[in-house]
């Protein structure tokens, strides 16, 4: 089956689905996404990642491409027309169309919208929820506006592709004092040996993850301590467990940080319980309901 995705109002097989080339977000990285996990033919806290769209449009001001409830639509069409169960559906806005100019294109420049989905393969997610992943640690080098969800991801690219090349995951990037921000393409974990949750504040350096909010909610819930601070790449590295959380890879226990390998190698077991009854408590849409 060909996967379709949806750009500009069209739904279209992907060797057809084109962008301008004067689109501002090829130019100029000038657009937002999201990307919400497909979890068993649902797709999940959809409310919370189009609020956070929301957020990131109105900062930057970009005009919604459609209404949000029309946006709603889309995401589980083009979610049911590729026959996901579980994997992922992503959507992007750019400012649009126009003569390549750094300053704003005149008012009433539509902004554009593509949106695609595909699923992930269980037996990929299952191994990371049993072998645990590696990290490696690099300087955040990004600019400071880090909790807008934009497409200007450079200096995560380069950070993730030099985890890859030292056998690792994901990068956890540091901030000047030394203090873990949070990694190329998710928020960052630690657990203390008392079983303290610990993760950076939302205020400064980090993106606001969605995964992340939905652990806090569900830490609340059950009782689990949490303490929101900044933590130092040194304490993660004798931390009794770490984690990652992203909408795709939901909670992945973290093994090793650089060379430090944490307890004895496995996932630790408050990380594998928040990733196992992760679902329990988060917002399920049916793709189908309507
Ligand atoms: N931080 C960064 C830099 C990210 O790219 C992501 C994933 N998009 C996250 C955190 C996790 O956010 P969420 O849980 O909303 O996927």
């Amino acid at each position: 089956m060909s996967r379709i995705a949806y750009v500009n109002g069209r739904y279209l097989p992907h060797r057809e689905a084109c962008v301008h080339v004067e689109d501002r977000g090829y130019q100029f990285a000038d657009a937002v996404y999201e990307v919400c996990e497909v979890f068993d033919g649902k797709i999940v806290d959809m409310t919370r990642h189009l609020d956070r769209l929301g957020r990131s449009l109105s900062e930057l001001s970009i005009v919604w491409p459609v209404s949000r409830a029309a946006l709603e639509r889309i995401l589980r069409e083009v979610v049911a027309r590729n026959r996901v169960t579980n994997g992922l559906v992503y959507l992007q806005v750019s400012r649009g169309v126009a003569k390549r100019d750094f300053t704003f294109p005149a008012p009433g420049t539509k902004s554009s919208l593509v949106v695609t989905s595909r699923s992930i393969q269980r037996d990929v997610s299952m191994k990371v929820t049993e072998d645990g992943i590696r990290v490696t640690t690099t300087p955040d080098i990004r600019w400071q506006r880090v909790d807008i969800k934009t497409t200007g991801l450079l200096a995560q690219v380069l950070a993730k592709e030099g985890a890859k090349r030292a056998g690792a995951k994901e990068a956890w990037m540091f901030d000047k004092e030394g203090y873990v921000t949070e990694g190329g393409s998710s928020n960052a974990w630690i657990v203390t040996a008392d079983g303290t949750l610990v993760t950076r504040p939302a205020e400064s350096g980090i993106l606001k993850g969605i995964t992340r909010a939905a652990i806090l909610d569900f830490a609340g819930r059950e009782g689990i301590k949490v303490d929101e601070r900044p933590f130092t790449v040194e304490e993660a590295k004798g931390a009794r467990e770490a984690f990652v959380t992203s909408a795709t890879g939901i909670v992945s226990p973290v093994v090793q940080i650089d060379d430090a390998v944490l307890g004895n190698g496995r996932p630790g077991s408050i990380a594998s319980d928040l990733r196992r009854r992760f679902h329990e408590g988060v917002e399920l849409l049916p793709v189908r309901a309507y």
